[in-house]
């Protein structure tokens, strides 16, 4: 992956800092600067820690429920995330529960790891699969050995689609098995997806040991997760964390002395001053706030160029009786039919409070886009009673999120976390990585980013 030169330079640490976003990304940049013994104040425009991954009240049928602005997956592979878990003194097993890989739809299609060393829980996963023939396991088999061959380089690249082409890859294997895990992952079409990207979430989850292939469900509202035991970590290390602050302009040290001057909206009188500043907002607002700054220039260069794909989840409310088999499936996803959700999630299978309510997942772009919120909605339970047998749901509520994560497309270029601003440091699941935009790329962006201004 290409990413601009990496030449900022500080000659001293902290003492003090303010990280601008609470976000996953903001909340690892704090948790490290405080572990570094740095007195952080961490920013959040919002009356509510997480960003895009937050809990999410919501009334359906007239219940009050506690969900997430949008359903979540994590990956055994996501080591930063776990390793910040741990730093946290969070038992991962406490909030997320841990599943073998599983691929699985309503008319008996199975793909599912064993609880074997690698690569023998692939190996089981393909020999007990069902819904795929001596072909589709012969051209899956080829794919992985030549990745893992290739050391997961695909040479230059190109299309998710136009490599599984050339990977001889069946028209069963790509539908059943790519496409999904590739659309979950990426949140970009096949046709303009990296065919890199996708190779380096493979390397990290199905080509390492086993437990990286692991799928975590969250047992808790995403806020809970992680960001609300953040916010218990920095308070105890004398740092703060404010809400509702929304930032509105950054003045760097050449303007006063040594230090940022970090202004908010709304309240003028209540500016504060610190040593560095870990800038971990929307990458649309980076420019507004800092101003323009030719240290800066080459970042918002690359800033410019992103696109972004968006993420619908909606949530159907059933009878308290209606569960989805082992706590999640895919779905086949053919958007000319109007069968637009890949997967759908029993909300209730871990937290009995939320009963009844099923999350269904539309990654990336398409006709729904077209569509209102209601008809989506509609759509999505019909595809529900096809598929689960399931009757019509009480209430319906869908949420959009137009501009959910990067596009990963072929070549995305990426700014790395340390800037050539001393003291400044960007976060977020937009800079350097060779991950597509997700938890793990926002945890480990916000605790390099600490790093570099440690
Ligand atoms: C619907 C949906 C489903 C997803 N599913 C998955 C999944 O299953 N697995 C996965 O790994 N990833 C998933 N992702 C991606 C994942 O949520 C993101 O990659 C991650 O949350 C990004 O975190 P971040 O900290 O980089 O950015 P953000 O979460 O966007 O954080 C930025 C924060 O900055 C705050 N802010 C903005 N402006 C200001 C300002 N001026 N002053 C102060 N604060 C400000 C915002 O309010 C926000 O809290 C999903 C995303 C969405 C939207």
């Amino acid at each position: 992956m290409d990413c601009v030169a990496d030449v900022g330079t500080r000659l001293s640490a902290p003492r003090t800092a303010a990280v601008v976003g609470a976000g996953w990304a903001g909340c690892a940049a704090a948790a490290e600067l405080g572990a570094g013994g740095v007195s952080v104040t961490l920013l959040e425009a919002s009356d509510v820690l997480g960003g895009r991954a937050r809990r999410l009240p919501l009334e359906l049928a007239g219940d009050r429920h506690v969900l997430d602005n949008g359903q979540h997956l994590l990956l055994g592979a996501y080591t930063e995330t776990a390793a910040l878990f741990e730093q946290l003194n969070v038992a991962i097993d406490t909030v997320v529960e841990r599943r073998p890989f599983e691929l699985r739809y309503p008319d008996g299609f199975r793909l599912q790891a064993a609880r074997l060393p690698a690569p023998l829980h692939l190996a089981a996963a393909l020999i007990t699969g069902r819904g795929l023939d001596f072909s589709d396991r012969a051209a899956m088999i080829a794919l992985l050995s030549a990745l893992r061959k290739s050391r997961w380089n695909i040479g230059s690249d190109r299309s998710t689609t136009e490599w599984l082409l050339e990977r001889g890859q069946t028209p069963q294997v790509v539908r059943r098995v790519w496409r999904p895990l590739a659309l979950a992952a990426l949140n970009t079409p096949l046709d303009r997806a990296s065919a890199q990207i996708f190779a380096s979430v493979l390397r990290d989850s199905l080509g390492a040991k086993g437990s990286a292939s692991e799928m975590w469900v969250p047992r808790a509202d995403l806020s809970a997760l992680l960001p609300d035991a953040v916010e218990r970590y920095v308070v105890a290390r004398g740092g703060a964390v404010r809400r509702d602050a929304r930032v509105d302009r950054i003045d760097g040290p050449n303007n006063r002395g040594d230090r940022f001057r970090v202004h908010f909206r709304n309240d003028p009188e209540r500016a504060i001053e610190v040593d560095a500043v870990v800038y971990a907002a929307a990458p649309t607002h980076l420019e507004h706030i800092v101003g323009r700054s030719e240290a800066l220039d080459a970042t918002y260069e690359v800033l410019a160029r992103f696109e972004h794909e968006p993420i619908y989840t909606v949530y159907l409310k059933y009878a308290p009786s209606v569960r989805v088999a082992r706590g999640f499936t895919a779905l086949l996803h053919d958007p000319a039919k109007r069968r637009y959700a890949q997967w759908v999630f029993d909300r209730g299978a871990l937290d009995p409070a939320n009963q009844g309510v099923l999350a269904a997942v539309i990654s990336s772009s398409g006709p729904h886009e077209a569509e209102s919120l209601e008809d989506v909605c509609q759509a999505v339970a019909q595809q529900l009673t096809a598929d689960l047998n399931l009757p019509a749901p009480v209430d319906t509520r869908a949420i959009a999120d137009r501009r959910a994560t990067l596009a990963a497309v072929p070549h995305l270029q990426r700014p790395p976390n340390r800037t050539p601003w001393p003291g400044f440091a960007i976060a977020g699941d937009w800079t350097a990585s060779d991950y597509p935009s997700t938890l793990e790329t926002a945890v480990r962006s916000g605790r390099t980013a600490a790093r570099a201004l440690l």
